[in-house]
């Protein structure tokens, strides 16, 4: 259920209904709107709080939502929510904003190079995976924390916010403490001690869409991250498993506008991952900005040749630079505009 405030309730007023629909046992979560408060009550029973305010001249409406996910909804939160990181970059905004980087962190001499390539092409997000989830347990499983301390080395340097992946529970706070955002992979995204642990760490989280996961299983995952009070959640389209085997995956342009109608909160694609070619990698991208995506991430390696993974879907610095110049033509001709690069200044 949700209790929408009129318009001009005060601090008194919001604090009564939150505090009588805890007496019940049932849990409140507060969206402030610009317009309007909108209190979220998750429970067993919320009908029951129904007929409680009817002679509650503060409260507007008390209403159900209809979706099964509540705090990830439109109806909770009508307006867009804006991630806010270090470098006044925002996720959610009215800019679009890229995240690069390699796949995994290889090495410090390898990540430096690379953020700085980012960075100096005006990407706002390094991206780079410490801890990997590989298919093939053969396969280079990353540096651990030994990559960690290179990403904050590369923040260091640049000046980038960055991303990277956590895959335990067990991990989280450590990963936490060193990543601007946190990544949840395609394969975690039903892993619900892992969503719930990352609930309640301070950073924000990104969740990718699973490989055979539905909108809603997606936006019922992020509502297990939400439901322990980080609201500050962006999800990541990275292709889904069709039957098409053409490509890595299909990427699902048309889940950015639903996801737009949905639910709130950001929306960043991944046209790496979704086609596992780096040739294909620059349409998707331009399609992901024009569809409405607030942000693109993308695998950048200085020698795809030698990564120790995804290199085939991985850009040269050279072709990156090309995508960030497209990405910012085809955002203006949608109405929007890629945000500015990391404040000329920093040091490297
Ligand atoms: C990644 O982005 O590093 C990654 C492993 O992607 P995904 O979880 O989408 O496969
Ligand atoms: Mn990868």
């Amino acid at each position: 259920m949700i209790i929408v405030m009129k318009t001009g309730a005060t601090r008194v007023d919001i604090d009564r209904v939150v505090a009588k629909v805890e007496a019940r046992g049932l849990k409140t979560h507060l969206s402030e709107g610009e317009d309007r408060t909108v209190i979220g009550v998750i429970g067993h029973d919320p009908f029951s709080i129904k007929d409680a305010f009817t002679h509650d001249e503060s409260v507007q409406d008390v209403l159900r939502v209809t979706r099964p996910y509540k705090l990830s909804s439109r109806e909770w939160r009508r307006s867009d929510t804006v991630i806010k990181l270090d470098g006044g970059i925002a996720v959610g905004g009215a800019a679009v904003v890229v995240m690069a980087g390699p796949c995994s962190v290889e090495g410090e001499a390898m990540l430096l190079e690379t953020a700085q390539a980012v960075r100096n092409a005006g990407g706002h997000i390094l991206r780079g995976g410490a801890f990997k989830p590989r298919t093939s347990p053969y396969s280079f499983q990353g540096l651990g924390r030994e990559g960690l301390q290179y990403l904050a080395a590369a923040r260091e340097l640049t000046g980038l916010p960055v991303i990277t992946e956590v895959m335990t529970p067990s991990e989280v706070d450590g990963v936490s403490e060193v990543a601007d955002i946190v990544q949840i992979g395609t394969r975690n995204m039903q892993n619900f001690d892992l969503l719930r642990e990352c609930g309640r760490q301070p950073k924000p989280v990104l969740l990718k869409r699973g490989l055979s996961s539905t909108i809603e299983e997606w936006l019922l995952s992020a509502e297990y991250i939400l439901s322990q009070g980080n609201y500050q959640v962006m999800l990541c389209e990275r292709g889904i498993r069709t039957f098409e085997t053409a490509m890595r995956n299909t990427l699902d342009i048309g889940a950015i506008p639903l996801l737009k109608e949905l639910s709130h909160l950001p929306v960043v694609v991944d046209p790496s991952h979704a086609t596992g070619k780096w040739s294909l990698v620059a349409a998707s991208a331009r399609a992901a900005v024009a569809a409405g995506a607030d942000a693109v991430m993308i695998e950048v390696h200085p020698r795809p040749d030698e990564a120790l993974s995804d290199g085939p879907q991985s850009l040269t610095p050279d072709n990156f630079a090309v995508v960030m110049g497209e990405l910012r033509r085809v955002a203006e001709a949608v109405g929007r505009r890629v945000a500015e690069g990391v404040a000329a200044g920093a040091a490297g």
